[in-house]
């Protein structure tokens, strides 16, 4: 089955009751047994739902993987302890703002030593395992700047230390990037974003292939119970099917809005992994089937001039979040890595006159007007 088709039949039978096309939603929170000894499949739908069950096998699909348990957020699922007291994580740098608040506030409350590395030169995370290293937690394309992390060397140096490799897909999502293959352990997608794609749900998931690693996280989504409800459930699964359309469109019409960036006076620097500007341009395209929907964008302008241009678009809205139809503006410095000091900010390149757009799948000329506007303000 091509990703298209499994987008849209993958665990998606027709109802056995009904005969519904669509996978319902089972608004139920248990299921009758027949039998005190055994259970007729489900039981409890913390533990399991039907609509829940053709999300995680339908995503599972997409990232070529055997299990897509599905959490009530991107970082429900980031929360998920496989690590003991004691044990030391190394933590990619340039990352997104909520997981350097789960690795510098929750991890130490459960015992966790966390190191930033600047994961885009293996060698400096070869350096920084201990004895205790369990895991190397990574994410590329990188939030917000878009750089590409080289994964075939990084995951070398976990085979090498025995390190346990997270990586978090987001940004890319399976259409454009199946990091499974290139022999990650887990992945963490935040489904909030291009996986559901119309910015009406709230939800994350863990993927990967690992037998021995799935009853560790199972008893994280089950026991632990941060479960994706079923109607979210059923808001993915729509999503999902129009997922390769809508990544086409968002590459298309991203690629346009960063040439057209790159050319205008009031730009300094556009960072598109498309772009042959880029500094991994050519490290994208050997690992990536296209370059995403996401651009990092330094303005020739002051804060307050900023503020302007991201607060007078039509359709490019000031907004948190990113992978929707619709197209989004954000602020790195006080939004998506507003939990970080400045002096973090400043080392990563998060500067004042730094934006990061969304570009979404409206009509590009549109979008271009939008932008050409607001940068005419400045
Ligand atoms: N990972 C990335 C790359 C994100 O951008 C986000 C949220 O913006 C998350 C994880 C967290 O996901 P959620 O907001 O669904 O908890």
């Amino acid at each position: 089955m091509r990703f298209e088709t499994a987008a849209i039949h993958s665990g998606q039978p027709p109802d056995p009751a009904t005969g519904s096309v669509i996978v319902p939603i089972y608004a139920t929170s248990n299921f009758v047994r027949s039998h005190i000894d055994q259970s007729d499949g489900y039981e409890y739908s913390r533990v399991s739902n039907p609509t829940r069950t053709a999300g995680e096998t339908c995503l599972a699909t997409l990232e070529k993987a055997r299990y897509a348990p599905l959490f009530s957020s991107g970082m429900a699922a980031e929360t998920s302890g496989l690590l003991r007291p004691g044990d030391h994580l190394i933590c990619t740098r340039d990352g997104y703002g909520g997981t350097v608040s789960l690795m510098n506030q929750i991890a130490p409350q459960r015992g966790i030593q966390v190191s930033y590395v600047d994961a885009l030169d293996p060698q400096r995370v070869a350096d920084a395992v201990r004895p205790n290293t369990r895991m190397l937690w990574l994410e590329s394309p990188t939030n917000p700047l878009t750089y590409i992390l080289k994964t075939t060397a990084l995951v070398e140096v976990a085979r090498t230390y025995n390190l346990l490799t997270v990586f978090d897909n987001t940004f890319a999502t399976p259409y454009l990037q199946n990091p499974l293959e290139w022999g990650i352990d887990i992945m963490v997608h935040s489904v909030t974003k291009y996986l559901g794609g119309h910015s009406d749900l709230t939800g994350g998931a863990l993927v990967y292939r690992r037998d021995d690693l799935h009853e560790p996280l199972w008893d994280q989504q089950a026991i632990a119970g941060g479960i994706l409800s079923p109607f979210e459930s059923w808001l993915l699964l729509r999503g999902m099917k129009t997922l390769a359309i809508r990544m086409r469109a968002h590459c298309e019409n991203a690629m346009a809005v960063a040439r057209f960036l790159e050319a205008h006076p009031k730009v300094v620097r556009v960072l598109y992994p498309g772009l042959p500007s880029h500094p991994h341009h050519e490290r994208a395209k050997h690992l990536m089937r296209a370059f995403g929907g996401m651009i990092a964008v330094y303005l020739q302008t002051d804060r307050a001039s900023v503020n302007r241009f991201a607060t007078r678009m039509c359709y490019f809205r000031l907004a948190s979040s990113l992978g929707g139809v619709e197209s989004l503006v954000g602020y790195p410095a006080t939004m998506s890595h507003g939990s970080l000091t400045p002096a973090m900010r400043a080392e990563l390149g998060i500067s004042d006159n730094l934006v990061r757009l969304s570009v979404g799948i409206e009509h590009i000329d549109d979008l271009l007007a939008d932008l050409d506007g607001a940068l005419a303000q400045l």
